[in-house]
C-alpha cells in the first residue's frame, strides 16, 4: 500500500499514477487519485491493479495541478470501489495507509453529528472530523490539526482541501512517510523511490510530525503545533 501527492505545475494525476506504480511492491487491493481542478475536488478509483486505474483515468481525465493518489492494502471494508481511496467529506478529500484503532467511537460521535458514511472504512471517519472542524469554522490547516489530536493508532495520512489548491497536509505515525523537494514543487511518499523520478532531495516525517506541504516548500509540526527541525538529505538515487 502507498501514498503519493504532488502540488506541481503541470496536471498531476499521470505522475502521481507513475509513482504510484514505484509502489507496487508493497502489495495492494484498489488504488485512486484525486485532485482540484477549477475549485472542485475529482477522484477516480478502481478495484484491483493500477492498469485498472489508468484506464478509468484514460477514458475519464483527471485534470489539476495539485492532487493524491493511493494504493489500498483493506483493513476495513471489503476491496472494492466505494472503499477505496481517496474519501471525501465536504470540502475534504484524504488518502490513508494503516488503521484507526478509535475509529468505531469517532464514527459513533460523527453519525450522531449527522454524517453520513458512504464507505465502510476507517479513513472515512477522518475526513468527517476534519470536515467537521472546518464546518465549526477553523481554517484547513487547523482543522486537521484538530482532527489529528483525537487520532489513535498507525496511520500515513494525506489530505486537500477544495479551496486550497496550494496546500498539502500530512501526517505520520507508524507508516514512513518523506517529503519530495522539487523547484516550485512538492511532493510526498510513502518512500524516496516513489519519488525518485521528481527528486533526491528528501525530508523524512518522524512518527508523530505533521506536515503542511505548498508550492514553495514544506513546514514540519509536532503535535501540539510546535515547529520541528527536519534536515532535509540527499536520497541514494534508484534509478
Ligand atoms: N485502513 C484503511 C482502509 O482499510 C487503509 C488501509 C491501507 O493501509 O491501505 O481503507
Amino acid at each position: 500500500c502507498g501514498i503519493v501527492a504532488i502540488v506541481g505545475r503541470e496536471p498531476v494525476a499521470p505522475l502521481i499514477v507513475d509513482a504510484l506504480k514505484r509502489l507496487e511492491y508493497r502489495g495492494y487491493d484498489s488504488a485512486g487519485v484525486a485532485t482540484i481542478e477549477n475549485g472542485a475536488l475529482d477522484r477516480r478509483r478502481a478495484e484491483g491493479k493500477l492498469v485498472n486505474l489508468v484506464r478509468r483515468i484514460e477514458s475519464e481525465p483527471l485534470a489539476g495541478t495539485i492532487g493524491i493518489g493511493h494504493t489500498r492494502w483493506a483493513t476495513h471494508g471489503v476491496p472494492n470501489e466505494t472503499n477505496a481511496h481517496p474519501h471525501f467529506s465536504g470540502d475534504v478529500a484524504i488518502v490513508h495507509n494503516g488503521i484507526i484503532e478509535n475509529f468505531a467511537s469517532l464514527r459513533e460521535e460523527l453519525v450522531a453529528d449527522g454524517y453520513a458514511f458512504s464507505s465502510q472504512t476507517d479513513t472515512e471517519t477522518v475526513a468527517h472530523l476534519v470536515a467537521k472542524h472546518m464546518k465549526a469554522g477553523k481554517g484547513p490547516v487547523e482543522a486537521a490539526h484538530e482532527a489529528l489530536k483525537r487520532l489513535e493508532g498507525a496511520f500515513a495520512i494525506a489530505l486537500i482541501f477544495r479551496n486550497e489548491p496550494d496546500l498539502i497536509v500530512a501526517a505520520r505515525q507508524g507508516p514512513p512517510l518523506a517529503v519530495g523537494h522539487g523547484e516550485g514543487e512538492m511532493y510526498l511518499g510513502s518512500d524516496a523511490i516513489a519519488l525518485s523520478p521528481f527528486t533526491d532531495t528528501i525530508t523524512y516525517l518522524e512518527d508523530g510530525d505533521w506536515a503542511v506541504v505548498r508550492r514553495a516548500g514544506v513546514e514540519i509540526f509536532d503535535i501540539d503545533g510546535n515547529t520541528v527541525d527536519r534536515k532535509s538529505q540527499k536520497a541514494l538515487s534508484a534509478s
